[in-house]
């Protein structure tokens, strides 16, 4: 029969990555928790509505790249693009501001955009999403960088590349808004279609835009660091010094507009040299104005998101580091042994010891190179002699050692725990 393949953009990851992944959720999970953090699980389906409001009607996301169907109840959905707008969401529907002024929220999980599918690039793709809302202090921007820095050093990226800006407030981004608008007009013959579009819907956009006259286009336009009120520009020089406070290298990037709309005053980007194109591997910043928007109280707000597989195709360990194996092997030779072996597995296993075993009664070469290829440490040998004598045969399989060991579980954990700890034979 044919068989069916996974769709264009989706990808599968197999056991032999997921020890990786493990290891950067659990990364995630230990730093998070330590800046108190909480985890939270939303739908992956929501209204369309909530995305063409919290995203932006006009932005690249909402434009061409949700997954947007009518339901049988002729209800239009969306498989959630970003996590922000779901995540806020949640927040207004609980009132979890109502229990606590302040909620530091994230989230792990699958998102969906139907984007040209290319390296580093998938239709569905994971984040990880991190959320503070009911602080505007610009001492909390500093600490979500920090935090995330300290994260992606856990990982092992030594070297990240933080850049920030300040995209203004509701005072001074207007006016910034109307000079970039001049700059664009004067320029438009060289500007794409889409950015054409953009002067009169999300002119801020052109900035972002990644097609070579684009750019050139708004190399010497309007600049926001000019344009900022006092209180930008004051909260934008806090936020830089408490960097400082903890060493965090950043440099500034007044270009960087970011692809949603709304994002207020800090914004910030992680990128390094390694991804080309699609180079950056988290995008963030802060929001004052969208929990409103989404119909709750005026309450501010700052996140980031991680693209996981950026990060996973950054990290120095690769996944073969971290693929699990089995502590020990039970190779049983006949019926009677295979008894005992599977009984002894299973109630080892039952006390957390990873182990694997033959049930097909392989020959013992066969059974010893299924060993070696799960890259198990130990192998424990069981025959018809070894059952006369009620002791079966322990093999360290890195050094090729062995010794006789009863055949019960304290026998064998002891063993194990002995050899670990360096100390050969006690027996
Ligand atoms: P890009 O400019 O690369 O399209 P973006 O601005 O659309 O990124 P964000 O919405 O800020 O991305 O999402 C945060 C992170 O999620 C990105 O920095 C990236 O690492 C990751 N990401 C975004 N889109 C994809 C995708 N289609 N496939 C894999 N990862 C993605
Ligand atoms: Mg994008």
């Amino acid at each position: 029969m044919e068989t069916i393949s996974a769709i264009r953009g989706f990808k599968d990851i197999l056991p032999a990555e997921a020890g990786q992944w493990l290891f950067v959720e659990e990364q995630a999970r230990r730093v998070f928790h330590a800046f108190g953090f909480r985890d939270i699980r939303i739908p992956i389906l929501e209204k369309t509505e909530l995305f063409a409001r919290g995203i932006g009607e006009s932005t690249d996301i909402v434009e061409k790249e949700m997954y947007t169907f009518t339901d049988r109840g002729d209800e239009s959905l969306t498989l959630r693009p970003e996590a922000t707008a779901s995540i806020l969401r949640a927040y207004i529907e609980h009132a979890l501001y109502a229990t606590d002024p302040v909620a530091r929220l994230y989230t792990i999980g699958p998102m969906f955009r139907r984007e040209r599918p290319q390296k580093g690039r998938y239709r569905q793709f994971y984040q990880i999403d991190a959320e503070i809302l009911g602080l505007d202090d610009p001492r909390v921007d500093a600490e979500l960088i920090l935090m995330l820095t300290h994260f992606l050093k856990a990982v092992g990226l030594t070297n990240p590349h933080v850049e920030i800006n300040s995209l203004g407030c509701p005072v001074c981004r207007p006016g910034f808004r109307s000079a970039v608008v001049a700059h664009l007009q004067g320029r438009e013959e060289e500007l794409c279609g889409d950015c054409r579009r953009r002067i009169d819907t999300n002119p801020l956009r052109v900035f972002d835009c990644k097609i070579e006259s684009c750019r050139a286009a708004v190399e010497h336009a309007p600049r926001l660091a000019d344009f900022l009120c006092d209180a930008c520009r004051v909260h934008f020089g806090t936020v830089q010094e408490s960097l400082g406070l903890f060493c965090v290298p950043f440099s500034i990037n007044d270009r960087m507009v970011r692809g949603l709309d709304y994002y207020t005053r800090t914004t910030f980007e992680v990128t390094t040299d390694v991804l080309g194109a699609q180079n950056a591997v988290v995008g963030g910043g802060r929001y004052d104005g969208l929990v409103q928007q989404l119909g709750g109280p005026d309450i501010p707000g700052i996140g980031f998101a991680i693209g996981f597989e950026r990060l996973v195709s950054l990290m120095p360990r690769v996944a073969e580091d971290f693929r699990r194996t089995p502590a020990l092997f039970i190779a049983a030779l006949g019926a009677e042994a295979q008894k005992i072996a599977f009984e002894l597995a299973n109630r080892l296993r039952l006390n957390n010891v990873e182990v694997e075993m033959d049930y097909a009664g392989k020959s013992l070469k066969s059974q010893m190179k299924r060993a070696d290829k799960l890259g198990c440490r130990y192998a424990l040998i069981i025959g018809d002699r070894e059952i006369a004598e009620k002791s079966g045969v322990f093999r360290d399989l890195r050094n090729s050692t062995q010794t006789p060991v009863g055949l019960d579980l304290a026998s064998i954990t002891g063993k194990m725990e002995a050899l670990q700890r360096g100390v050969e034979d006690l027996v």
